[in-house]
């Protein structure tokens, strides 16, 4: 007999959890709502959004916007976006996580601090996330984006540094760059780093990691547009090499089930929960279909 377990601690972080509530309370009463962005990275999620009535703009459309109301998505936005916003007549739905928010203020603070004296504001991120570009918004866009060792080229090492991080990203890589400009830095001048890493995040590596290792197979969901989910599923691989990294449920078809004890399904902190529900439904109905019985846990 197989059973089929999903990692309870996969799915959604609580800033999407508070994110999607927004967003649905405001459908719930029929408004019109608009989302700067996709609200997740997951198209399926945001397919049921926008079939329940919300409208994903990107920043063009945003641009040509008015008198609208609109949700700020959990990663938040940059100074400009709000700008914009108050110049159109927008009305803003704002559900930036209160951890990004909280980064946004510190990043902010170290810049108005500093804009004078020739530190340089390292953020450690994905270049053009959308999180990271609130992040640089802070700074009237001076922060230096660093993603690799290789980025730190742009970094002049006879001046100060001070370094936060996008909330999503390794605490290994993190900690790979720190001691890099430890090692290179002239030691006449500082750096501070901070680790703004979302603790949600960090503790998950670990988790999905352990899931990985308890199960014979893996069926990892995710949107490929997903960092968190890239990542996760790496870390889910290096353990278990019998690893399936899927966007739909669909997908579970061209993969061959028969015979797994053990099989486990996991997520990114963008899954939503129904679609790994849904996932498992069909791996049940592949192994009904070569005699095998399930269980759930
Ligand atoms: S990962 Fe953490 S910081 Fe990012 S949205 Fe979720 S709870 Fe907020």
């Amino acid at each position: 007999m197989a059973r089929i377990e999903i990692d309870k601690h996969s799915g959604y972080c609580f800033g999407v959890v508070k994110a999607i509530a927004k967003a649905e309370e405001h459908l719930y009463s029929k408004e019109e709502l608009y989302c700067l962005g996709d609200i997740v990275h997951n198209n399926m999620e945001v397919k049921r959004l926008e079939k329940k009535g919300m409208k994903t703009v990107h920043y063009e459309e945003f641009a040509g916007l008015k008198n609208k109301k609109i949700l700020i998505r959990a990663h938040g936005e940059p100074p400009s976006t709000y700008k914009t916003a108050e110049r159109q007549g927008l009305e803003l739905v704002d559900a930036t996580c209160p951890v990004v928010l909280n980064l946004q203020k510190r990043v902010s603070k170290a810049y108005q601090e500093h804009k004078n004296d020739g530190t340089q504001i390292l953020i450690f991120g994905k270049p053009g996330h959308a999180e990271v570009n609130g992040l640089v918004g802070q700074t009237q866009n001076t922060a230096i984006v660093v993603e690799h060792l290789a980025d730190l080229v742009k970094v002049d090492l006879d001046r100060p540094v001070i370094m936060f991080s996008q909330t999503t990203k390794s605490l290994e890589e993190y900690r790979q760059l720190v001691e890099a400009i430890t090692a290179g830095i002239n030691p006449a001048v500082g750096f501070e780093h901070y680790d703004t890493i979302c603790r949600h995040m960090s503790g998950r590596v670990l988790q999905v990691r352990d899931f990985a290792a308890a199960n014979d197979l893996v069926f990892f969901v995710s949107d490929a547009k997903s960092s968190n989910g890239k990542s996760l599923y790496e870390a889910c691989k290096e353990v278990n090499d019998n690893t399936y990294f899927i966007s739909s449920p669909g997908e579970v078809r061209t993969i061959d089930v028969a015979g797994f004890q053990r099989i486990g399904i996991s997520g990114a902190t963008s899954t939503p929960r129904w679609l790994m529900e849904e996932v498992r439904r069909e791996i049940e109905k592949k192994l009904q279909v070569s005699g095998e019985s399930t269980q759930e846990l």
